[in-house]
């Protein structure tokens, strides 16, 4: 199982990034209020998440950590109407083939209780040993790739894998604004995030993660129509420090990279105006999940949409009659 592990460490694991997000996302799915992530060295030597969520019972420990171990789904109809980030059933178990991990969780209200297990590179120690821990889980990784040479090569400077952690940080910050967040870096605090689901507060949070250069110069865009909904803010061309990476679209609360829709935004800016401009936006598409498949690929952030035309034309007129708007 270790080799297999590696080999599907390959997919989830790429790079301090994707095992953060992966830490993350169990955060988030444990029903958390509050997340932590600690990183030092850029995540070469920790990425550690901590989180006040409701935690593993010390039975599901151990199961935690083997491959194809989920607690999210139990059979195949589940499978349809998946809601939880995770499903698979992999990352855990990945990242602990290639790294020293420990896990401490519990999941009761009194502090005195809770319980640890450590991996490392292999099949896991057996042994639970007890340890306190508020309700809630914090997983540690240490010495990413520490067995995996080749892997290890791969790996830039610290202050490029961090720009990476920071990045997927600031993706799930912005697709949850009623979690509270915290991001520091060599023991510095580098995003503390107070929750808040108002517009101001989500104003701040932007300014906060993306710049207040960013917020001033945007528009905010709000539309309804049948059971499609887009909200968010774009970019406007006096945003002079417009940037390629500044464009965020989640769709049902899950940051997408995706064809279509990269395709109806490029083409309503350019429809409107931003010669050599890039288009800057953080936008958030709520749609029926019976409508969209979110879980095509672990990694990929692609979507597959029922109706790609509908959501397509939708996305290029809310946005196009937003900009031409704002230009006038
Ligand atoms: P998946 O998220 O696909 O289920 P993972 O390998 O990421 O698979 O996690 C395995 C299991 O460990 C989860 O299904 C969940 O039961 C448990 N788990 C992992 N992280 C946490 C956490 N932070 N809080 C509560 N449970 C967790
Ligand atoms: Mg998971």
């Amino acid at each position: 199982p270790r080799l297999a592990n590696q080999i599907a460490a390959g997919e989830v694991v790429e790079r301090p990034a994707s095992v953060t997000k992966e830490l993350i996302e169990n955060a988030i799915d444990a029903g958390s209020r509050r997340i932590e992530v600690d990183i030092d060295t850029g995540g070469a030597r920790l990425i550690r998440v901590r989180d006040d969520g409701r935690g593993i019972a010390e039975d599901d420990l151990p199961l935690a950590l083997a491959r194809h171990a989920t607690s999210k789904i139990s059979s195949l109809e589940d499978l349809e109407g998946v809601h939880s980030l995770g499903f698979r059933g992999e990352a855990l178990a990945s990242i602990s083939s290639v790294s020293r991990l420990e896990l401490v969780s519990n999941a009761h209200d009194d502090p005195t209780q809770g319980w640890r297990v450590v991996a490392e590179g292999r099949a896991m120690e057996s042994r639970v040993s007890p340890a306190p821990h508020p309700r809630g889980t914090t997983v540690s990784v240490r010495d990413l790739f520490f067995n995996t040479p080749a892997r290890r090569k791969f790996m830039r400077t610290e202050k490029t894998e961090f720009g990476h952690v920071e990045e997927a940080f600031r993706r799930q910050a912005l697709s949850r604004y009623d979690i509270a967040w915290v991001l520091r870096h060599n023991q510095k605090v580098v995003h503390q995030l107070p929750p808040g689901d108002t517009a101001a507060a989500r104003e701040r949070r932007i300014a906060a993660l993306l710049g207040k250069n960013f917020i001033e110069h945007a528009r905010y865009i709000e539309r309804e129509v049948g059971a499609l909904r887009l909200s968010g803010w774009v970019g406007l061309p006096t945003h002079s420090r417009a940037q390629a990476d500044q464009q965020y679209f989640f769709v049902n609360g899950r940051v997408v990279r995706d064809r279509l829709v990269a395709h109806a935004v490029r083409q309503a800016y350019r429809d409107v105006m931003f010669h050599g401009r890039q288009p800057v936006f953080v936008l958030y598409l709520d749609l029926d999940p019976d409508v969209v498949d979110v879980n095509v690929h672990p990694t990929k952030h692609e979507v597959r949409f029922r109706d790609g035309r509908m959501v397509h034309d939708f996305l290029f007129s809310s946005l196009h009659h937003s900009l031409a708007q704002s230009q006038s």
